[in-house]
C-alpha cells in the first residue's frame, strides 16, 4: 500500500462519521486487458481521492465497445482513452477533454505521438509507402489509434487501401512488440507501431539497432522517436456529459497539478497532465478515413439517416418528390413544347413552302392576267377598229345615193385602210387567170396579187401570204374568194409591203369574209337584176304576140267593117259605072269612102303587125312549178298591195316537168293569178296548186272572190268580154288559146265561195 494510499484510507475513516465519499467512475480503455489499466490508472484515481475530498475515484476497465455503452449509458463520470476513442466520444456523446496525458519514453516528455512503420532495414524492394502496394502488412488492431489508424490514413494518401490493395493485412493485437519480432523474422513485409515502441526495444536489447527501417520517416523538430505518420496529441481525461463542471474543474486541476514523479504519473508512463490538446488532427483523421464519428460519409443507414435528420430527411424526400414532380412537369410541359415547336417549326415550313408555291402561283396568275389584260386591250382596240369598220361597211352598202361601182370603189379603200395596205385589188377569176375590175390604191401591185391564184388551192376562206424568207418580194398580202351563187368568181385582195405584221385576227378575218360576201352579194343582185330584165322583155313580147292571136279574130269584126264598107262602097261605085250615065261624084266619093275603108283596115292589121314581132310557140320541156314561183315574184306586189295571200300549199311535192313553151304558160298562169287576186276580197287567199294525172300535168288558180257571177262559164272566154271597167276582156280568151295551142285545155266553175281555173298541159316525158 502507497502512502496515499494509506492517507486516503485515513481520510476516509477520518470523514466517515460525519459523510459518505461520492464514487467517481473512470472509465479506462483497457486495451492489453482490464489488469494492465488497472495497474497503470489505479494510482492516478487514489491521486484524485486524495486530492478531492469527499470523492472516491474508481476506475473501470473497459474496451472500446463497453466503454461507448457505459459513457452512453452514464455509467462513468470521466474516460481515459486514446485520441481516436475520445474524439468519437465527443461527437456521440459530448464527452469533453480536460487534460491530455504527457507521456514519456526515451527519457523525454511528449504531449503528441505518431506511428512507426517498420520494415527490415534490408528489404530493397520496400523504400516508400507506395512499395507495400501488394505486400503484407501487420498492425495491432483495426481500431488502434496508434496501432492502425495513423498509418492508414499515410497510406491512404498515397492511393492505397490496406483492406484491398495488401496482399496481407494482419492485427496482431498487443504487445506491440510482437509486431516488431515479425517484421524481424520476416513473417510480413512492413509493421504498424506506436511510435517510441522501437526505440525501447533497441534500447531494451530486443532489435539489433539498424536491423530495421522506417518506411516513409517524418523528421519533426523536438520529436526523436522513428515517426512515419503525422503527429497526434497523447491521450485526453474526458468528462462526460452529466458530470459537473465543478468536479471536472477540481479533477482537471488536480491532475495539472500532479508532480512528473508522482506514483500516479510513473504508472501511467508519462510526466502527469498539461492542458488539453487541440484534437482537431484525430477529426481530420477520422474524416478522411471516414471512421468513429464520420463513418455516416462512408456507411450511412438509413435508419441513421431517418433517426438525426428524420424531418429534413421527410421535407427533403417531399421536396425530392415535389422537385421530381415539378421537373416531370416541367419535363412533359418540355416535351410537349419541343413536341409544339416541332410541329410549329413543320407547320412554318410547310407555311413557308405553301406561300411560297402559292406566291408563285399568284406570280404565274399575274403574268397570264398581264398577259391577258394586254390581250384583251389589243382585242378591244381590234374590236373597236373593227366595229369601226363594219360600221363604214354597212354605211358604204346602205348609202342610197351610191351606185354599185362607187360603193365598191369606198369598200376597197375602207378594207385598204383596215388592213393598212398599199393596193387594194378585186380580180375576176377566169379561165385563163385572173382579171383586175376594180382597185383602189397602188396599182403597181396588181401582179403580186397573180402569185397567189394557185396557192389558193380550192379555199373559200381568207388567204394570207407572208413572202418568203429571203426572196426578193417583199408583199404582204390577205385576200378572200368572192362567191358567186356557190362559185368562186373574185378574189378580193389586200397588198402591202411587210412590216411587222401580226397574223389576221378573226375579227380581220370576219370583216374580210363580209366584204368579199358583199361584193359576192352584189354581183349575184346585179345578175339576178339583169336576169328579171331579160325575162320581163321577154314576157312582154310574148304577152304581145298571145294577144295578137286572140285581137286578130277578137277585132274581126272591126277590120270587117272597114273592108265590108270598103267593098259596098267598091261595088257600089261599079254599080254606078255600069249606069248609063255613071254619077261619077258618087263613084269617087264611094271610092274614096271605100278607100278609106281599106285604109282603116291596113292600119289596124299594120298596129297588128307592130305588135307582133314573133310568131311559133317553143316547145320545150320546163318545170312547171319554177314557172309558177316567177309568175308569183311578179305579182306578189300586187297582192300584197290588195292584201291577198298567195298559197303554194297544194302545190304537187316534187317538181312537174311540162313540154311548152314557158314563157305563154307563165303569161296563162300569170292571167289566172291576176284575175283571182283582183276579184278576192281585202284579207282573201288565193290558192295555186298542181296535180299529175294521166300523162296530164293539171294546175289551177281558185280565190275566195264572189264567183264566176254567169250561167254560161264559156262567155267568160268570149274575146273583149269583161266585167271590169278597165278591162279588155282578152285574158282568158288568150289563155284559153294558148292552153289549146299546147294540145290542153282551160275550164272555169263555180268554187262555193269563189272560183276556180283549171289548165291541164303535157308533161313531159322526163316526168
Ligand atoms: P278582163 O280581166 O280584162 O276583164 P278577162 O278575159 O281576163 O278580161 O276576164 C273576163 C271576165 O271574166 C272578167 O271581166 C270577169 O268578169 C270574169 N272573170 C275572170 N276571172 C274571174 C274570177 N276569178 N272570178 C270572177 N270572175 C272572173
Amino acid at each position: 500500500m502507497t502512502l496515499r494510499k494509506f492517507w486516503s484510507i485515513l481520510l476516509m475513516c477520518a470523514l466517515a462519521p460525519t459523510a459518505l465519499a461520492e464514487t467517481v467512475y473512470i472509465g479506462a480503455l483497457a486495451y492489453r486487458g482490464a489488469d494492465e489499466a488497472l495497474a497503470r490508472w489505479s494510482e492516478t484515481a487514489e491521486y484524485l481521492s486524495w486530492r478531492i475530498p469527499g470523492y472516491e475515484f474508481v476506475i473501470r476497465p473497459l474496451d472500446l465497445t463497453s466503454l461507448r455503452d457505459a459513457v452512453a449509458a452514464g455509467e462513468v463520470h470521466f474516460v481515459l482513452t486514446n485520441p481516436g476513442h475520445y474524439v468519437m466520444l465527443e461527437a456521440e456523446h459530448g464527452a469533453t477533454r480536460i487534460v491530455t496525458l504527457q507521456a514519456l519514453y526515451g527519457g523525454k516528455v511528449y504531449t503528441r505521438f505518431g506511428a512507426a512503420i517498420l520494415a527490415r532495414a534490408d528489404r530493397d524492394d520496400l523504400k516508400t509507402l507506395q512499395d507495400l502496394r501488394g505486400k503484407s502488412l501487420m498492425a495491432v488492431a483495426e481500431q488502434a489509434f496508434g496501432g492502425f489508424q495513423m498509418a492508414w490514413r499515410e497510406l491512404a494518401a498515397v492511393g492505397i487501401d490496406p483492406f484491398k490493395d495488401l496482399r496481407g493485412l494482419r492485427f496482431a493485437g498487443f504487445p506491440q512488440d510482437d509486431i516488431v519480432q515479425a517484421v524481424l523474422d520476416g513473417e510480413v513485409d512492413a509493421g504498424v507501431v506506436r511510435s517510441g515502441i522501437l526505440e525501447r526495444m533497441v534500447a531494451e536489447g530486443k532489435v539489433p539497432p539498424n536491423r530495421l527501417k522506417v518506411l516513409n520517416h517524418q523528421h519533426v523538430a523536438g520529436f526523436e522517436p522513428a515517426l512515419s505518420t503525422r503527429l497526434y496529441p497523447e491521450w485526453p481525461m474526458a468528462k462526460v456529459r452529466h458530470t459537473s463542471e465543478r468536479l471536472a474543474k477540481q479533477v482537471a486541476q488536480a491532475l495539472l497539478a500532479m508532480p512528473a514523479d508522482d506514483e500516479a504519473a510513473i504508472t501511467s508512463r508519462g510526466t502527469g497532465w498539461t492542458i488539453p490538446l487541440d484534437y482537431s488532427p484525430v477529426h481530420e483523421l477520422m474524416r478522411e478515413l471516414r471512421i468513429g464519428p464520420y463513418e455516416y460519409l462512408g456507411q450511412v443507414s438509413w435508419r441513421d439517416v431517418l433517426r438525426e435528420y428524420g424531418v429534413i430527411v421527410v421535407l427533403t424526400f417531399a421536396l425530392v418528390l415535389v422537385l421530381a414532380a415539378a421537373t416531370a412537369w416541367i419535363g412533359h410541359t418540355n416535351r410537349r413544347l419541343a413536341h409544339s415547336q416541332a410541329q410549329l417549326a413543320r407547320h412554318r415550313d410547310t407555311l413557308e413552302q405553301e406561300v411560297g408555291r402559292r406566291t408563285r402561283e399568284l406570280r404565274r396568275v399575274n403574268v397570264a392576267l398581264e398577259r391577258d389584260i394586254g390581250a384583251r386591250r389589243r382585242a378591244e382596240a381590234s374590236l373597236h377598229r373593227s366595229a369601226m369598220a363594219l360600221q363604214r361597211l354597212y354605211e358604204i352598202s346602205v348609202a342610197p345615193d351610191l351606185s354599185h361601182e362607187q360603193k365598191l370603189t369606198r369598200l376597197l379603200r375602207l378594207g385598204r385602210e383596215h388592213f393598212d395596205m398599199e393596193s387594194a385589188l378585186l380580180h375576176r377569176i377566169t379561165d385563163t387567170g385572173l382579171q383586175l375590175c376594180a382597185s383602189d390604191g397602188d396599182l403597181g401591185q396588181a401582179k403580186a396579187v397573180a402569185g397567189c391564184l394557185p396557192r389558193m388551192g380550192s379555199d373559200v376562206g381568207p388567204i394570207e401570204i407572208h413572202p418568203p424568207p429571203g426572196g426578193r418580194c417583199a408583199h404582204y398580202l390577205v385576200g378572200f374568194p368572192v362567191l358567186v351563187d356557190g362559185e368562186r368568181r373574185c378574189l378580193l385582195a389586200f397588198v402591202g409591203h411587210l412590216r411587222e405584221r401580226q397574223p389576221l385576227e378573226a375579227l380581220d378575218r370576219e370583216l374580210l369574209r363580209l366584204m368579199a360576201q358583199w361584193i359576192g352579194a352584189e354581183m349575184a343582185r346585179q345578175n339576178a337584176e339583169d336576169e328579171r330584165d331579160r325575162h320581163r322583155a321577154h314576157l312582154a313580147k310574148v304577152g304581145r304576140l298571145t294577144t295578137l292571136g286572140e285581137m286578130a279574130s277578137g277585132l274581126a269584126h272591126e277590120i270587117n267593117q272597114p273592108l265590108t264598107a270598103a267593098a259596098n262602097f267598091t261595088s257600089g261605085s261599079l254599080r254606078r259605072l255600069q249606069e248609063d250615065q255613071p254619077d261619077l261624084d258618087g263613084v269617087r266619093t264611094g271610092m274614096g269612102k271605100a278607100l278609106q275603108g281599106v285604109q282603116r283596115a291596113t292600119d289596124i292589121i299594120r298596129h297588128l303587125r307592130d305588135f307582133v314581132t314573133t310568131g311559133v310557140p317553143e316547145r320545150e320541156p320546163f318545170d312547171l312549178h319554177a314557172s309558177v314561183q316567177r309568175v308569183l315574184d311578179l305579182v306578189s306586189p300586187e297582192a300584197r298591195r290588195a292584201d291577198v295571200a298567195l298559197d303554194t300549199g297544194e302545190l304537187a311535192r316534187g317538181g312537174i316537168r311540162v313540154v311548152g313553151d314557158s314563157i305563154q304558160i307563165e303569161q296563162v298562169i300569170m292571167n289566172l293569178v291576176r284575175n283571182a287576186v283582183e276579184a278576192s276580197p281585202a284579207g282573201g287567199t288565193v290558192c295555186i296548186g298542181s296535180a299529175r294525172e294521166a300523162g296530164l300535168a293539171r294546175l289551177w288558180v281558185s280565190d275566195s272572190g264572189g264567183g264566176l257571177g254567169v250561167d254560161d262559164e264559156e262567155r267568160l272566154f268570149d274575146p273583149f268580154y269583161s266585167t271590169k271597167a278597165d278591162g279588155m276582156g282578152l285574158g282568158l280568151a288568150i289563155s284559153r288559146n294558148i292552153i289549146e295551142a299546147h294540145g290542153g285545155r282551160l275550164t272555169a266553175r263555180q268554187n262555193n265561195p269563189g272560183a276556180c281555173f283549171v289548165f291541164e298541159i303535157a308533161l313531159s316525158e322526163e316526168s
